[in-house]
Formats: structure tokens, sequence, C-alpha cells
């Protein structure tokens, strides 16, 4: 396989971008990153013009795939040639903002924002100004964006930010635990429940490998959060609209947090995050209370149209069948042959979410320190490589999710597991 123009546009990017690229985790590939062309129903074409079916997807946004829908497209064409945005609101932000409500049941107002890490930083600062306390609790390992409140490592005694420049007094505020300990949780709350504003958790831990809650695990954070008056907010930046369909994971489980972030596929493809909840919460933002929020782009047409346009065909057709029957027999099909080969691996994900985590005793991973005790140099410099080779585009690294979309086919599983076959 030639992959010269990425390498040569990789060894252009290194001297005007920092690493070569925009986002972090895209530099992960080894040796150098894919440089993409366009996509194509499921597949993306690269630089070079080699095809691959694609499981990145965006890393989430992309529930219909590469080739959207007419209605999405010339609804985004309408509005980009009709002045893409404005600074005055416009009938489509209402529109997709009565759409989620309607299938959300927790959410009954929303602030739409341009990214899940906006999201997130305004939910944290909400939870705070509604409770007038600062400490927020986050699950080990967990990711919600790029923000100073959640970067943090270590455990509830010892937390300590996850990256230079971030002040130790953002980590004091922020206790993290691990994900599915009860007792754990209940301690914190024992301790600081009197401080603790919020409890910030995926409701399936999609960042680090897919780790799903055990039964009445999220039941038990809502509980604690009610008992002792915090907000209970479930980043469903990449579980919002993929896992449990229209009404989200907190469908799915039957719990009902105070506030939900969104991001990934809300927007179809554009940039986008949105904060919601109960109005009594939610009222709490400015202009109508004093917890300040703002933003130029937010709420922007063009991504506002985009997302109800998928979200309306999501509706209206079976795209959520599809997506997860597939994702089932990827998951079914791989657990196959890590069975037939004997492999100590452990096939996780739900819905439309699946991967294969190269874990070394058989056991599946409950939390996200299991799941980093993985073999990941395997993943990275061995198996990811050749299933490139065999046109298979996988995660950028083993504890990214790997996402189904309604372009994918029957035989984009088929080629897929035919590859994992060979090459694990
Ligand atoms: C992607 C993600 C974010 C951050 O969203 P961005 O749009 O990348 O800022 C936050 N939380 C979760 C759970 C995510 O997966």
């Amino acid at each position: 396989m030639n992959r010269d123009t990425s390498r040569e546009l990789y060894d252009r990017a290194l001297d005007v971008l920092v690493g070569g690229v925009n986002s972090s985790v895209r530099a992960a590939p080894q040796p150098y990153p894919t440089f993409v062309r366009k996509g194509d129903a499921g597949h993306v074409v690269d630089a070079d013009g080699n095809k691959y079916v694609d499981w990145v997807m965006g890393l989430g946004p992309l529930l219909l795939g590469h080739d959207a829908p007419e209605r999405v497209t010339s609804s985004v064409q309408r509005r980009t040639s009709e002045g893409p945005m404005y600074g005055m609101p416009t009938e489509v932000e209402v529109e997709l903002a009565e759409f989620v409500t309607r299938h959300v049941p927790s959410v009954e107002m929303l602030r739409f924002v341009n990214s899940g890490t906006e999201a997130t930083v305004s939910a944290v600062r909400l939870a705070r100004g509604y409770t007038g306390r600062s400490k927020v609790v986050v699950m080990e390992g967990g990711y919600h964006g790029a923000q100073e409140s959640t970067l943090v490592e270590g455990d509830a005694e010892h937390a300590r930010p996850s990256s230079a420049g971030i002040p130790q007094s953002f980590a004091e505020h922020t206790i993290p635990v691990p994900f599915n300990d009860r007792a754990a949780a209940s301690e914190v709350f024992e301790e600081h429940g009197d401080d603790i504003a919020a409890v910030l958790v995926e409701p399936v831990m999609a960042n680090k490998g897919i780790v799903e809650p055990q039964d009445g695990y999220h039941d038990h954070l809502r509980g604690l959060t009610r008992e002792h008056g915090s907000l209970l907010v479930f980043d469903e930046v990449i579980t919002g609209f993929r896992v449990g369909g229209l009404a989200c994971a907190q469908g799915k489980f039957d719990v009902t947090p105070d506030l939900t972030t969104f991001g990934k596929i809300v927007g179809g493809g554009f940039p986008v995050g949105a904060l919601g909840g109960r109005t009594e919460v939610m009222e709490h933002l400015t202009p109508v209370g004093d917890v300040f929020q703002a933003g130029t782009f937010s709420g922007h047409p063009v991504t506002m149209a985009a997302g109800l346009q998928t979200l309306t065909y999501a509706a209206e057709k079976d795209v959520y069948d599809h997506v997860n029957a597939l994702g089932d027999d990827l998951r079914d099909g791989l657990r196959d042959i890590v069975d037939d080969k004997g492999l100590p691996y452990s096939v996780v994900g739900t819905d439309s979410l699946f991967k294969v985590v190269f874990t070394r005793d058989g056991e599946p991973p409950e939390n996200t320190a299991d799941v980093g005790k993985a073999a990941v140099d395997r993943w990275n410099r061995v198996f990811r490589p050749q299933m490139q080779e065999r046109g298979i585009m996988l995660a950028q690294n083993q504890f990214e999710s790997q996402f189904v979309s309604d372009a994918h086919t029957q035989a984009d599983v088929d080629a897929t597991l035919d590859a994992y076959d060979d090459v694990l």
C-alpha cells in the first residue's frame, strides 16, 4: 500500500501545525497519520487514493456515515448560501431544541455551544453556580474534553492535574473515583457530601476502551446525589443519540440526570455541543440567572440544520436498528474469533460501539484502570498497522471507541471480521 502522500503531508504539517495535527489523538497512528482526501459511505479514501472501511467515523459524530442523505446536504447548502450565521437567533435553533427535549425526557431546556468541551465546562460552572459548592466528582480515567476541572489524574485523596498548565488548585476541587465502584462513591459523599456540586459521568465509559455500567451503578449515583443535594450530570457527548437511540443512554438505563451534555452527533458532523436539563436548573444560566455563558458561534444555523435533519432522518428511518444490528454482528463475530484463537482479549461495546481491548487475563474491564493494563504497544504498533494494510481503518489508539454508521453494510462487517481473523 503506497502512503507516500500522507507521509509528505505529515512532513509539511510538522513545520506549521504542532505535532502535525490539530487534535492530539490524530498523531497517534504509527509511523505517521493517514491524511484523508474524502469520505464515501462507510469508507474513507486517503490522500494516496487508498480506500478503507472506516470505523473512526469522525470519532463519533457521523451517525449516518460520509454520505449524508439529500435532506441534510440540501439544508446545509441552503443555509451556507444564505449567509452562514448572524449573531441573532434563528428558527432552526428552536426546532432542534424542540426535537431534543421531545426525545430526551430529562431535558426540558437547552443551551447550544460549539464543542463537547464547552458543554462540560458550562455544565460544571452551572452545577457550581446552582449549588453554591465547588467540588466535582469524576470517574478515574474519564474524559470530558480539554477543560481545567476534569483534566485530573490520581485518586480521591491524591488528585493532580493531568496536564501542564493547570494549577493544582483546580485539582483540589475535583475528586476522581473508580467507575462501577459504589463503595468509593459512597465514601466520598460521606466525607465531602456538603461540598459536592456534581457527579460528572459518562453513562458508558466510551473514551477508554468502552466500559459499561454494572446494573444499578447509575441508580446508586442518582441516589447519592439526590440525598446530598448535588447534581447528577451525564456526559452524553458520545452516547447521546447513539446508545439508546433517540432517548440516549439515560433512556436505555432508565436514569434521570439533572443535567446532560451533548456533542458529536447532535451537530450532524459540524462543530457542536449542548447542555440540557430541568428548567429550574437551566434557568440559572444567563440571561435569566447569574451563571455566565455565551458564544459567538453558538447555535450556528448550519450546524443546527445538519443536526436537525440528521436526527429527524434517524427518527423516520430504521437507522438505530441498522447500526445496532451491525454492532451485534461485529461483537458476536469478534467474540467467536477471540474464542477460537484462545486469546485473552475482551470484546466490548454496546449498540453501535465496538472494540477489542487487548486485555491480558481474559477478564472484561470493569473500569478504566483495567483498560489501561491492556497490551497497548501490540495494539498500536503491530495490530493496527496490519489492519490498515488490509483496508480496515480502526480508531487511532487502543482506548478510543469505534463507531458503526448507517452507511456501513454487511459486506463491510464481513470484510472487517475477515481482517481481524487474519491479523489477530
Ligand atoms: C468528545 C468528548 C468530549 C469533548 O468534546 P469536543 O467536541 O471534542 O470538545 C467530552 N466528553 C466526552 C464524553 C467526549 O467523548
